[in-house]
């Protein structure tokens, strides 16, 4: 088995009409480069409009940044995984640190977030990552395990390759902070030695203040296998620049 490299934009709650229509016209330029795996998460509302866009472009796959638990119901505001699958959308971030401190969600609902995305046939990026006290006090490997075991109990084997993982030291999500690679690498391969069956297949994600000058020295690694990124997904040069990049890197041995 092999693993594409990937570069997944995590627009969060941002971007207007305007926006999007311009970072579409500056991306559609690189079409003929684009080798790697090129994903984006705009936020919910914007989805459909994301999707005919790739649709007409061909090259972006385009996903959500969270969903419910819940397939339906009485869950005012919520974004239904069924409805996510029903319009076409390809992949979910589940478990984003953004999450998991603002919204105060802990493991064990991820967990049913992460089985209601497979359910329908989703691609889930589960993220994981310690904060800068966890790292401090030599807890990385721990707060990883648990949020591993606890997060992604139960997954049946003919979903596993539907999962992705990333890995996000909440210390280096939009602070400029990057992990360096060593680092990164250290616990990549960690996540990977936890993962049960297909762990060698499972791409394994970096995100945390990757730009287009830190990218090269974060894929040179064996273990990472492309990247979470925030702030400079948001500009076409740079998530063209991102994609350049990755295109550049053969994909990794499973
Ligand atoms: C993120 O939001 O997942 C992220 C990694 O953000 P940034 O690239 O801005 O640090």
């Amino acid at each position: 088995m092999k693993r594409d490299i990937h570069i997944v934009g995590n627009w969060k709650m941002n971007q207007t009409l305007q926006a999007i229509s311009d970072f579409f016209v500056e991306m559609s330029k690189m079409k003929m480069e684009l080798k790697c795996q090129a994903w984006i998460a705009p936020q919910a509302l914007h989805i459909p409009i994301l999707k005919e866009i790739a649709f007409t472009t061909g090259a972006i796959a385009i996903g959500a940044q969270n969903c419910s638990e819940h397939d339906s119901g009485a869950y005012t505001g919520e974004i239904s995984p069924l409805a996510l699958a029903d319009l076409g959308v390809e992949f979910v971030i589940i478990g984003h640190s953004e999450r998991r401190t603002i919204y105060k969600e802990d493991n064990p609902l991820l967990n049913k977030k992460v089985l209601a995305a497979l359910k329908h046939n989703l691609k889930v990026i589960y993220c994981v990552g310690e904060t800068l006290l966890e790292r401090e006090s030599n807890l990385t490997f721990d707060v990883l395990e648990e949020q591993l075991a606890e997060g992604l109990k139960n997954i049946s084997s003919d979903k596993l390759p539907l999962l992705l993982i990333a890995y996000e030291p909440v210390w280096a999500i939009g602070t400029g902070k990057t992990a360096s690679a060593e680092q990164a690498e250290e616990a990549h391969a960690f996540i990977r030695s936890k993962l049960s069956a297909g762990a060698e297949s499972t791409i394994i994600l970096y995100g945390g203040s990757v730009k287009p000058d830190n990218i090269d020295m974060l894929l040179s690694k064996e273990n990472i296998d492309g990247a979470l990124v925030g702030g400079a997904s948001l500009k076409a040069a740079d998530f063209r620049a991102l994609c350049s990049s990755a295109s550049a890197y053969e994909t990794r041995k499973g």
